[in-house]
Parts: C-alpha cells; sequence; structure tokens
C-alpha cells in the first residue's frame, strides 16, 4: 500500500482563536517503511497522525492510499477502510474495560463479522508475550502487558500500515523500551508499515526514516 499525503492542512478556531496545527504537510510511505515523527508538545503530531489514518479529516489536502481518495468515502465507509487497513495505538492504550484482553483484541474483527484467524492469534501474541494473559480484564494487567494487548488489537486485521501515537509515553522507560523492541519486532516480521510519534530520541533513532515537526510544518530529517 502506497501512502501519500499531499498538502494536508488543518486549521482550528475562527479569528483570534484561529490555530494551524498543521501547515501544507506532505508526505509518501511505501510498503514496509518504518518512520518516527518528533515534535515539541502542540507542534500538530496528533493532527497529522489522525489526519493520516483518517481519524480525522483536513481542512485542505488530499490523502491517497494506492490512488485512491479516503476522504472521499463516506464516514462509513472510512472507518470499514480503516478497520481492514489501518491499526493505530494509542498512548493510552484505549482497551476496553469490561473485555478481556483476548476480546480486546479481537474487536475490529467483531465488529467486521469477521471469525478470527486462531493461528494468527497465536502468533501475535506469543511475538508480543501475552499469551497467558488473554482472559484478563485491562485492570488486572501492567501498562506495558495492556499497551502489548493494543498492538495485538491493532495488528489483528492484517492492516498494512500502524500508527502509534506515542506509544510509550505513559510508560516507565524499561517497559517502553520493551514495546518499542517488541513493535519493531512484530513491524518487521509481518512488514507492516510503521509511523511513530515520540518524545524519545532513542525510539526515533530506530527509525528507517526521521520527521520533526514544529509549528505545524513537517520535514524530513536527511539520511545519514
Ligand atoms: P501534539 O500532538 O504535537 O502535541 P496536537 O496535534 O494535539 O499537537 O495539537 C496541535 C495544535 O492544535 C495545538 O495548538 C492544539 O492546541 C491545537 N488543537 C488540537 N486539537 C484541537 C481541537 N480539537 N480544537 C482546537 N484546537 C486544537
Ligand atoms: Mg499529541
Amino acid at each position: 500500500m502506497n501512502i501519500e499525503a499531499n498538502e494536508l492542512s488543518k486549521v482550528y478556531g475562527e479569528g483570534e482563536n484561529r490555530v494551524v496545527a498543521l501547515d501544507q504537510a506532505s508526505l509518501t510511505i511505501a510498503p514496509g517503511d518504518f518512520l518516527s515523527i518528533m515534535g515539541p508538545s502542540g507542534s500538530g503530531k496528533s493532527t497529522l497522525l489522525h489526519l493520516l489514518s483518517g481519524l480525522d479529516r483536513p481542512t485542505s489536502g488530499r490523502l491517497t492510499y494506492d490512488g485512491r481518495d479516503i476522504y472521499d468515502l463516506s464516514d462509513k465507509a472510512l472507518s470499514a477502510f480503516r478497520r481492514r487497513r489501518i491499526g493505530f495505538i494509542f498512548q493510552q492504550f484505549h482497551l476496553l474495560p469490561v473485555l478481556t484482553a483476548r476480546e480486546n483484541i479481537l474487536m475490529p474483527l467483531l465488529l467486521d463479522k469477521k471469525q478470527p484467524d486462531e493461528d494468527y492469534l497465536q502468533e501475535l501474541v506469543q511475538l508480543l508475550g501475552i499469551g497467558d494473559r488473554l482472559h484478563h480484564l485491562p485492570h488486572e494487567l501492567s501498562g506495558g502487558q495492556q499497551q502489548r494487548v493494543a498492538i495485538a488489537r491493532a495488528l489483528i486485521a492484517k492492516p498494512d500500515v500502524i500508527f502509534a501515537d506515542e506509544p510509550t509515553g505513559n510508560l516507565d522507560s524499561r517497559s517502553g523500551g520493551e514495546v518499542m523492541d517488541l513493535l519493531r519486532a512484530v513491524q518487521e516480521k509481518l512488514g507492516t508499515a510503521l509511523v511513530v510519534i515520540t518524545h524519545d530520541s532513542r525510539v526515533a533513532a530506530m527509525a528507517q526514516r526521521r520527521l520533526t515537526i514544529v509549528d505545524g510544518v513537517l520535514s524530513e530529517v536527511a539520511a545519514g
């Protein structure tokens, strides 16, 4: 899946309250790419990720997945597209508290009325080291374990790309490091493209392509 963002902008508010959260961001993501994005608080990182993943729509600009403009889709069609092709990992995990780890992981499939591939589920949970935690509720798991459940949920539908918004931001540095190593291992094994927002320069340095964003302006750090 080739993803192409063309001059995406997002403006909030009007008059004195007008904020240009994202200013004409252009970016291409090729299959299997691993990108990191760094930037100060309030610089537009989450706004960019929400636009790239179709969680939100821009004020102006275009976004295509294999040439198809995804903002042309209805909300319902866009939601279905997101469930099947895009994984999203949040800083605060966003697991449903009344569902077990297993039920949380399978939720995107249930919403699509698809049967889970038990072999793939087992492969994922073994890779992530949560095979013995599947029948626990989120509050019975550590932060690192909850984020690994969220990673499995993001991967269960075999998406083409995963977007992660400060996935280690709520974890101590040790479990944050473990979660990042696992995310990278899974990404390499499955060939899923990965876009990670981070405050951590060690995480950013793991990526093949590094980008920064300042005051809504996105730029790529030259390789080398
Ligand atoms: P980051 O993730 O880099 O911390 P955000 O993308 O969340 O930054 O926010 C970028 C800018 O847009 C900030 O100035 C923020 O206050 C503003 N902003 C974000 N979401 C909204 C919103 N829903 N309404 C108004 N302003 C917003
Ligand atoms: Mg943010």
